[in-house]
């Protein structure tokens, strides 16, 4: 199949590889030259706009930082509607608020063209193993036709319900990842202070009621969990500044639905005041720095 990707940074990449390595051809589209020379390495083809991806591919698939670039490669004078033809299924990735998910498709209904938001959970790993979840907001119809392409890039094809929907799955438990690191970080570093040895600690919790992600696959203290970002120096991960963006549209489609999030906002200052040191490219676990003393 012909597909138009936009979007090839830390996770529209390893996607597109993936692509690739299944057999499609893909019109390659992003800001950033270097990527695209890559990528065209492979057996992809660059294009000059969204707009001339879109034009000529049977699926359109992006992947963007923020609503902004969603709004701007979809609906610019060189943008994905201006090219795509109608019927042509589109599915956007990226993690962006769930209004501007629907007024794109909305935009994009009015000339026939059927949009999905299927933002991801998985991280880099995920998009190089292909083993990413996808949780996807569309009609029966349009999700029946992406499950087999997004199949090859993940693990988890999850149908949420009607466009936004995907959206609201990523950022409530985006929400709750948030949180939950911080509270793991409090928990370790109370032990660590009363001197308990840290690993005894977390085994405890990995075999007790406070288990979850955060303590036993994502442990924030270093040399607890040796594939986590704390045992090399918090790279390579899922950005503090990342989270703090979907902490950020969590708490706005709260105050949107006049629904009270009172960690989520406790949370979102935290990572906030990370972002202000200095300390926002750090993966979000290096959060912990806030409760123990610098070495
Ligand atoms: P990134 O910043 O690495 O990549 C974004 C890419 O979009 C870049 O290559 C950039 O040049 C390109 N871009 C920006 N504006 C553009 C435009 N107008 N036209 C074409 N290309 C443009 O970000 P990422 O880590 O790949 O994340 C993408 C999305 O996935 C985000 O919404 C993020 O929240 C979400 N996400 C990221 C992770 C992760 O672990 N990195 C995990 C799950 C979800």
């Amino acid at each position: 199949m012909r597909i138009a990707f936009i979007g090839l940074g830390n996770m529209g990449a390893p996607m597109a590889r993936n692509l690739i390595k299944a057999g499609h051809q893909l019109n390659l589209f992003d800001l950033n030259k270097s990527v695209l020379a890559e990528l065209a390495e492979l057996g992809g083809q660059i294009s000059s706009s969204p707009r001339d991806a879109a034009q000529h591919s049977e699926l359109v698939i992006t992947m963007l930082p923020a609503a902004a670039h969603v709004r701007g490669v979809y609906l610019s004078e060189d943008g994905v509607l201006a090219g795509v033809k109608a019927g042509t299924p589109v599915v956007d990735c990226s993690t962006i608020d769930p209004q501007t998910a629907r007024d794109v498709a909305a935009a994009a209904a009015k000339q026939g063209v059927d949009l999905a938001d299927a933002p991801v959970s998985g991280g880099t790993g995920g998009a190089a193993a292909g083993t990413l979840t996808f949780m996807v907001g569309a009609s029966a119809d349009l999700f029946a036709t992406l499950q087999p392409v997004l199949a090859q890039m993940g693990r988890n094809i999850v149908h949420c319900g009607e466009v936004g929907t995907g959206q609201i799955a990523k950022i409530c438990n985006n929400l709750l990842l948030g949180i939950s690191m911080i509270g793991v970080s409090e928990a370790m570093a109370l032990g660590n202070a009363l001197g308990i040895d840290t690993k005894v600690l977390a085994g405890i919790i990995n075999s007790s009621t406070g288990r979850c992600w955060s303590s036993d696959t994502y442990n924030p203290w270093p040399g607890i969990i040796e594939t986590a970002p704390a045992s090399r120096g918090y790279t390579g991960g899922f950005g503090a500044e990342l989270m703090l963006k979907d902490l950020g549209l969590a708490t706005e489609a709260a105050r949107q639905a006049h629904q009270p999030v009172i960690l989520g906002a406790v949370a979102q200052q935290l990572y906030q005041a990370m972002s202000l040191r200095g300390e926002g490219g750090k993966d979000f676990s290096a959060i912990v720095e806030g409760y123990r003393k610098p070495e």
